[in-house]
């Protein structure tokens, strides 16, 4: 199968918080299709990598590009590119389900929105609670329509950090299917995840990060999982 078509490039990104390195001159190619699993201890500077990679925030030096355009903080159209679940959720806490989405799809000039919702909200088992304020909800709950928002406006790329955290085993199945259907061959997802298990499953690629930088890199399409754990506690221990 020949490669898709570039969609995310990182070129030497690097993050600073003072004397601490979070990422360090990090380079990063992902193409159209790919699903990289990104692993690694805490503190390791995942969600700093995943914060970069979303426009969220600004590396210390290095750049991001998505889709040939380079990552500019003083405009915005490249965010309708980029689709983020993180545990900021980004929604609003006094507003409902629904209302959330609406704001979000109307930023982005969805023009099916009243059927993009239904249809998002069905897909993540929250048709119930549309009407709900996002307080009154439970975390799980928040974590789907965190993931509904993610993907409201079919983002090309696609960056989840701990999407499993606090869900139920239902729940969970559910992230599953979804993150799933994302392999359609046109999407580009980075997962962060302390779930070895799902992570393995899901990944065309892996990358096991410490002190910021990927330490393993490969694919281990067909590997067992538990020799996958094997390798990350011998990665990790710097014992490889
Ligand atoms: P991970 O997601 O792998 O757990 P983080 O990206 O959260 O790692 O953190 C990487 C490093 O950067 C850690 O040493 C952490 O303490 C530090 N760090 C993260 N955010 C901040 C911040 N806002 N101020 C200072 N240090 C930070």
């Amino acid at each position: 199968m020949s490669p898709g078509r570039l969609v995310l490039e990182a070129k030497g990104l690097h993050r600073d918080y003072g004397s601490v390195v979070a990422v360090d001159a990090l380079d990063l190619s992902m193409s159209e299709g790919e699903f990289l699993t990104i692993v690694g201890p805490n503190g390791a500077g995942k969600s700093t990598l995943l914060s970069m990679l979303s426009g969220a925030m600004r590396p210390t030096t290095g750049s991001v590009s998505v889709c040939g355009e380079e990552l500019d903080f003083a405009r915005h159209e490249w965010r309708h590119r980029i689709g983020m679940l993180s545990h900021k959720g980004f929604l609003y806490d006094r507003m409902t389900v629904e209302e959330n989405l609406n704001f979000y799809g109307k930023l982005f000039g969805i023009a099916d929105l009243k059927d993009r919702i239904a249809s998002r909200l069905r897909r993540v088992g929250l048709s119930e609670r549309a009407r709900s304020e996002v307080r009154k909800l439970s975390h799980g709950m928040r974590q789907r329509a965190s993931l509904a928002r993610a993907l409201l406006h079919d983002p090309d790329l696609v960056l989840l950090d701990e999407p499993y955290s606090g869900l139920d085993p239902a729940a969970a199945l559910v992230l599953r299917d979804v993150l799933e259907e994302l392999k359609d061959g046109r999407r580009t997802v980075v997962m962060v995840t302390h779930n070895l298990r799902e992570g393995l499953e899901m990944a065309t690629r892996i990358a096991i990060q410490v002190g910021g930088r990927f330490e393993w890199e490969g694919s281990l399409k067909g590997a067992r999982w538990e020799d996958f754990e094997s390798h990350y506690h011998c990665v990790v221990e710097g014992r490889v």
